[in-house]
């Protein structure tokens, strides 16, 4: 018999959720990982201490309130890395402390160190001490994830020249910073120190950003920055990064020299698959370390399963865990539903912005007709109260039957709005529900019945015109 029916490598969300998903089948379950890094990055380096920092920006900057008290409210002047940073490692260690005790809970046995194939069912297990424990197992999953990617010709040093991962450690806020990649985390970070009063630079390859988002919101959070004081330099790439005794020079493609206290490169991210032994197992990652499965998550070895970032898009916790319960499932030999295709899209920059569906753009490309239903958070009686003017919610809808194609949302509260769209999308209504329904008020919600008034009087417009 095997030591483990079911053992995992990697214990951040998509590693836990099939650990705890297989020990809730009786299934006897063991989940490897380094000891200061339970959690995974999401705990550890990534979502949580981002989210969290976040936090405290908005909290002592008071800049969302000071729309309703002057420009120059803040809750504290001076703010400082210490202060960021305690409330960071409070989030970081009872977040932990609740990861643990649900793997104690489900009898789920913790096995620190790295773990690497020795043989398609047998892995080793480093990192604890001397001894290297060897163990066997019917089913594993990988559920390592990924490191941040770092250039070759780029000279990190974590501080002054760091990834997303330095971050955290920062030891003082930057007076200027460079960050290189627009990508979600990288406009991420730019719009958190934007709003602690650092002058940000964003360097990107590409002519646009965010470009899976709708246009019209990536222009509103562009003209957010901007006023920040955040400095965008599209269609340029970094020859080079020149440290110097305080700060560094990065030198574009194109000639230009930026000087800043510190440069964050968030250039993507690579699959940590270069330890596992993959050869072992008779697997193979692709360039990027990612190892592909099927659509139960099966590697093409079939007792062998990834889940979360390491397999690559979407690359989010959230769907992180459901793959790994989904895998779990199919492991364990229970009946498996697909992951649900209306998945939401959170991005936490300032002011935050989520959607769920299609854009305007990928429906016009898919010739998809479309009428768009618009509420603006300055109409509402708690966009007032809140003090966010430049709030919006946008429904996509289809005129043949009404139903939700898109919910796009921009301002205080998108990542949680836009949770009611997915809902109604995914049970198949239409905007006749969100125009009947009565809402609390005054709230954000109320924003849904507003935009669905918006799309239906436009389409009542256009049937009067048709005669
Ligand atoms: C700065 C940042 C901000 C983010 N913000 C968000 C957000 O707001 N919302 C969101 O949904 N997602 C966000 N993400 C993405 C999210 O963190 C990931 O999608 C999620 O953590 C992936 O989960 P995972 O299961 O793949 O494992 P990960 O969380 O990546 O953890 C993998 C674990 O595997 C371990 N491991 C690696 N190799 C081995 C080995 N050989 N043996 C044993 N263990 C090993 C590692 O130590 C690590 O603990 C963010 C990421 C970053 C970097």
């Amino acid at each position: 018999m095997s030591d483990f029916d079911l053992l995992v490598l990697g214990s951040g969300p998509g590693g836990q959720r099939a650990a705890i998903a297989a020990a809730k089948l009786g299934r006897r379950v063991g989940i490897v990982d380094r000891r200061d890094m339970m959690g995974g990055v999401c705990i550890n380096t990534g979502t949580i201490p981002s989210k969290t920092l976040r936090e405290a920006v908005l909290y002592l900057t008071g800049l969302n309130q000071r729309e309703l008290y002057g420009q120059s409210y803040r809750v504290k002047d001076e703010i400082t890395v210490a202060d960021l940073g305690m409330r960071t490692q409070h989030v970081i260690g009872r977040e932990t402390d609740v990861v643990r005790s649900q793997l104690a809970r489900n009898h789920v046995t913790v096995l620190p160190g790295t773990g690497r194939f020795l043989q398609p069912d047998t892995i080793a297990v480093s990192g604890t001490g001397d001894r290297e424990q060897k163990l066997t197992a019917d089913r594993i999953v990988i559920a390592t994830g990924t490191r941040p990617a770092r250039p070759e010709t780029v000279d990190f040093d974590d501080r002054t020249i760091m990834d997303s991962d330095g971050i955290i450690h920062m030891d003082r806020i930057p007076e200027t910073m460079v960050v290189v990649g627009a990508g979600v985390i990288g406009i991420e970070y730019a719009s958190m120190f934007a709003a602690l009063g650092t002058k940000v630079t964003v360097i990107e390859r590409r002519e646009r950003m965010l470009d899976f988002c709708d246009l019209e919101i990536v222009e509103a959070l562009k003209y957010h920055l901007r006023d920040l004081a955040v400095t965008f330099r599209f269609r340029e790439s970094v020859a080079s990064v020149e440290r110097m005794a305080h700060g560094a020079i990065t030198v574009l493609e194109s000639g230009k020299r930026i000087p800043a206290d510190t440069v964050m490169y968030s250039a993507g991210r690579h699959g940590m698959t270069g330890d596992l032994c993959l050869e072992a197992a008779g697997l193979a990652a692709d360039h990027r370390g990612r190892i592909k499965v099927d659509e139960h998550y099966r590697t093409e070895v079939p007792h062998i399963y990834a889940v979360g970032d390491v397999i690559g898009f979407p690359s989010l916790a959230a769907t992180s865990m459901e793959q790994g319960r989904l895998a779990a499932h199919h492991a364990c030999d229970e009946p498996v539903s697909q992951i649900h295709e209306t998945q939401p899209i959170g991005i936490y920059t300032i002011p935050e912005i989520s959607f769920v569906g299609r854009t305007e753009d990928a429906l016009t490309e898919a010739k998809i007709p479309f009428e768009v239903g618009v509420s603006r958070y300055r109409e509402l009686a708690r966009g007032q109260i809140i003090g966010d003017s430049y709030g919006m919610l946008k429904l996509l809808v289809s005129p043949e039957d009404r139903r939700l194609l898109g919910v796009h949302v921009f301002g205080t509260g998108a990542t949680e709005l836009v949770h009611i769209g997915q809902t109604v999308m995914g049970c198949g209504g239409t905007i006749d529900y969100l125009v009947n329904a009565v809402f609390n008020y005054p709230t954000l919600a109320e924003s849904y019945k507003v935009a669905a008034l918006d799309a239906m009087n436009k389409m009542r417009h256009i049937a009067r015109l048709s005669g």
